[in-house]
C-alpha cells in the first residue's frame, strides 16, 4: 500500500464506554446524540498499520519543515494521521507546527536532569499552540462548505488564544468568525488579534465558563459551527505535538512531559498522539505526564488528590495565567483517562511560583509566558519532591509566546507582582553618556553577576 490519498479513513466516535455511536466528520456534531458525551476522531488503524513504522518515520522526517505544500505545516506533514479525507485545495494552513524543541542544556545541568527541552508551541502564526488545532478545524469547515453543508460562520468562546487562532484562520479562508470573550479578562495583545482579523468580537460580562455556556447555545443553530476544543477536530491537530517532540528527539520518548492545562483538551491530545505512535509501532513506551494548573483554577488537582474518584467543577479565581482560568473544563473525562494511562500527576503553581519560574527560565534564554511559567513551576516542584529524578529527560510544553504578555513581564521586573523573588528582577541602568561612567557601572555590575 502506498501513501496516496483516500486510502485511510477517519470518523467521529462517542467516547462513552458503552455507546460507541459513530458520525461522519462531515456532520455538524460535537457531542453524542444519545447521552451528550464528547466525540473523538477515530482512525482506521488497520489500514495505517499496512505502512511500517519505519516507513512512517521516514515519511514524516522527509516532510518535516519542507517547502512543499501542505507539508510546510507540521500538522499536515502528518495528514494521514490527522484528517486523511481532506482535499488539499481545502487545507487552510499558516505553516503551523514544526516549532523548535529548545534545548535548555545549561538549566538541565543546574537541575541535574538528563535533558530539559522546551517545545516552543507559542512560536506560531498567532502566537499559541491553538493554531495546531485550528488549521484542522477550519480546513474541515471549508471542506464541508465546499460539499454543500450550509455553514454561515464559525464561533468560539475564548480566554484569548483560541479566538486569535480562529479569527486568523477563518479570515484566511474567507469564513465569518464570531468570538465570545469574558470582558476585561484577556490581555490587550490577545484582544486586538481577532479585532484586527475582522471577527465579530462580543465582550460578555462573565467569565470563560459563562462564555462557553453561551456559545454552546448559539451553536445549537447548526449553521454556526462550534470551534472550541470540545470539537475533537482541534484535538487531531494538537496531537501532532507528541509526534513532533518524539521526532525531534530522534524518535526517542522522554521520561516526562509537563503541560499546562485549562479546558484540558491539549493534555488529551498529547496522550492520544503518544497512544497512536505506540499502537502503530513507532515507539515502545509512553512518557509520564505532569499536568500543571494555576492554583487559582485547579479543579483537576483537587480531583487528583482523590485518585480521580471524584471531580467537582469550581469557580476559577483570577490568575496571571489567564488562558487557563477555567473552573469547569470541557475535556475533563478525556484528560483523566489519559493521566491514568500515562501514570500522570497533577501539580499546581501559585501566582508567585509561576512568575518566578517563568523569570528563572528567561535567565537561561527563554522568554516565557505565564502558562509556560505554570508548567515550569510544576516541574521545579516535582523535582524538589523527588517525583522527577536526577538524570531523567523532560520536555515542557510552552503553550504561548511571551511577546503576548508584555505587561506580565514588565510587572515582574518592576517588582509589581507581590511575593516574587527580588533577586531575579532586572532593571535598566540609567547612565551618563560618557566612557568613565559606563566603565564604572559595568565594573560594578559584572563583579556582581551571578
Ligand atoms: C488554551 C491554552 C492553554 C490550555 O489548554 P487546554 O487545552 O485548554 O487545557 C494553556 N496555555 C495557553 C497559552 C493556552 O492558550
Ligand atoms: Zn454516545
Amino acid at each position: 500500500m502506498s501513501l496516496t490519498k483516500n486510502e485511510f479513513r477517519a470518523q467521529f466516535r462517542c467516547t462513552h464506554e458503552t455507546c460507541g455511536k459513530t458520525y461522519s466528520l462531515g456532520e455538524v456534531v460535537y457531542s453524542c446524540e444519545n447521552e451528550g458525551e464528547l466525540l473523538s476522531v477515530e482512525h482506521d488503524l488497520e489500514s495505517l498499520k499496512k505502512i511500517s513504522a519505519k516507513e512512517w518515520k521516514d515519511t514524516f522526517d522527509s516532510r518535516f519543515r519542507s517547502q512543499k505544500f501542505p507539508y510546510q505545516s507540521g500538522v499536515w506533514g502528518k495528514k494521514e494521521w490527522v484528517l486523511p479525507g481532506i482535499s488539499e485545495e481545502n487545507i487552510v494552513t499558516s505553516g503551523e507546527g514544526g516549532s523548535h524543541l529548545y534545548d535548555a542544556s545549561r538549566w538541565a545541568k543546574d537541575l541535574g536532569l538528563g535533558g530539559l527541552y522546551i517545545k516552543q508551541c507559542g512560536i506560531s502564526h498567532t502566537g499559541s499552540f491553538k493554531d495546531l488545532g485550528m488549521t484542522v478545524l477550519v480546513s474541515q469547515v471549508k471542506q464541508m462548505i465546499a460539499d454543500g453543508v450550509p455553514i454561515r460562520a464559525v464561533a468560539c468562546a475564548s480566554t484569548g488564544d483560541t479566538s486569535a487562532a480562529l479569527a486568523s484562520y477563518a479570515a484566511k479562508a474567507g469564513i465569518p468568525a464570531i468570538i465570545f470573550l469574558p470582558a476585561n479578562k484577556v490581555s490587550t495583545a490577545q484582544l486586538i488579534q481577532p479585532v484586527s482579523n475582522g471577527a465579530k468580537v462580543l465582550a460578555l460580562d462573565t467569565d470563560f465558563d459563562g462564555c462557553m455556556a453561551i456559545v454552546k447555545e448559539v451553536t445549537k443553530e447548526k449553521s454556526i459551527y462550534l470551534a472550541n476544543s470540545m470539537n475533537s477536530l482541534r484535538i487531531e491537530g494538537q496531537k501532532t505535538i507528541s509526534i513532533e517532540i518524539t521526532q525531534q528527539l530522534g524518535w526517542e520518548v522522554p521520561d516526562w512531559i509537563v503541560i499546562p492545562g485549562g479546558n484540558l483538551g491539549n493534555v488529551s491530545a498529547l496522550g492520544m498522539g503518544f497512544e497512536m505512535m505506540k499502537e502503530l509501532g513507532l515507539i515502545d513506551r509512553l512518557p509520564r505526564i505532569i499536568l500543571a494548573q494555576a492554583k487559582n483554577a485547579s479543579p483537576l488537582y483537587d480531583s487528583f488528590k482523590t485518585g480521580f474518584t471524584n471531580f467537582q467543577s469550581v469557580t476559577a479565581q483570577k490568575t496571571l495565567a489567564s488562558a487557563i482560568q477555567i473552573g469547569d473544563p470541557v475535556s475533563v473525562k478525556k484528560a483523566i483517562r489519559v493521566l491514568k494511562k500515562f501514570e500522570g500527576i497533577v501539580e499546581v503553581a501559585t501566582e508567585e511560583e509561576l512568575s518566578d519560574a517563568a523569570a528563572r527560565g528567561d535567565l537561561y534564554g527563554l522568554y516565557n509566558d505565564p502558562h509556560t511559567g505554570v508548567a515550569l513551576a510544576a516541574l521545579l516542584k516535582s523535582i524538589d519532591r523527588g517525583e522527577v529524578k536526577k538524570g531523567e529527560k523532560v520536555v515542557v510544553i510552552s503553550t504561548a509566546n511571551g511577546l503576548k504578555f508584555t505587561e506580565f513581564k514588565v510587572n515582574y521586573h518592576e517588582g509589581k507582582i507581590p511575593g516574587t523573588n527580588r533577586e531575579m528582577k532586572n532593571s535598566i541602568l540609567p547612565c551618563p553618556a560618557n566612557l568613565s561612567s559606563v566603565l564604572e557601572i559595568l565594573g560594578k555590575e559584572l563583579a556582581n553577576h551571578k
